[in-house]
């Protein structure tokens, strides 16, 4: 079994394509008003939780919510891709604003795991190419250094898709 500790008060970042894994392993290890989704986001705001065109507002909201909820010293879950550094670094600046650590939770599994699992979603199915495209960008970020270097307190990775089952996640007092 793994067992990995998280600062609490803190902001979690999950890395991961659509498909890895992201909602379900959040589900699985904290608390449901923790978790902020940007799925749920635009699911709300337009009845569709694959409606791209409401991301824009979605992530301002989820991003409006975050910061009230760093700013009160909540432990806060970020549920969305953040495969790309700019997404990532916009969320290690708002941790930084509150002073709470940032901890990043990579899904980094294999390609067929993810499109296998990505098929498997009941929501909605991403595009092939858009999951590959999610999957290069973040192997890019892993292989150049670069993810190690954004400001993350720790960042814990995980490689193979039996994460669930052997996984204990421990909550230190920050
Ligand atoms: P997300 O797009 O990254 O949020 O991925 P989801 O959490 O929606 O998971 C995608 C699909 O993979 C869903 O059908 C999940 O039930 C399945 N899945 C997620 N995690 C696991 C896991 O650890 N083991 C197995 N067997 N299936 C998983
Ligand atoms: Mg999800």
């Amino acid at each position: 079994m793994r067992r990995i500790e998280i600062p609490d008060p803190s902001m979690v970042v999950l890395i991961g394509a659509a498909g890895s894994g992201k909602s379900t392993f959040a589900a699985a290890h904290f608390e449901a008003d923790e978790i902020l989704s940007s799925d749920a986001y635009r699911r709300m705001l337009t009845g569709d939780a694959a409606d791209q065109r409401a991301s824009g507002l979605a992530f301002r909201r989820l991003h409006e919510e975050l910061s009230r909820r760093l700013a009160r010293s909540r432990l806060t879950v970020v549920d969305a891709t953040n495969v790309t550094p700019h997404a990532r670094r916009v969320l290690v600046g708002r941790a930084r604003d509150a002073d709470l650590p940032a901890v990043a939770i990579v899904l980094d599994l294999p390609t067929e795991v993810v499109h296998a699992r990505n098929r498997g979603r009941v929501e909605r199915i991403v595009p092939e190419d858009v999951v590959d495209r999610h999957l290069a960008a973040l192997r890019d970020a892993i292989a150049s250094g670069r993810l190690d270097a954004e400001g993350f307190a720790v960042v814990h990775r995980f490689t193979d898709g039996t994460v669930l089952d052997d996984l204990r996640i421990v909550r230190r007092r920050g």
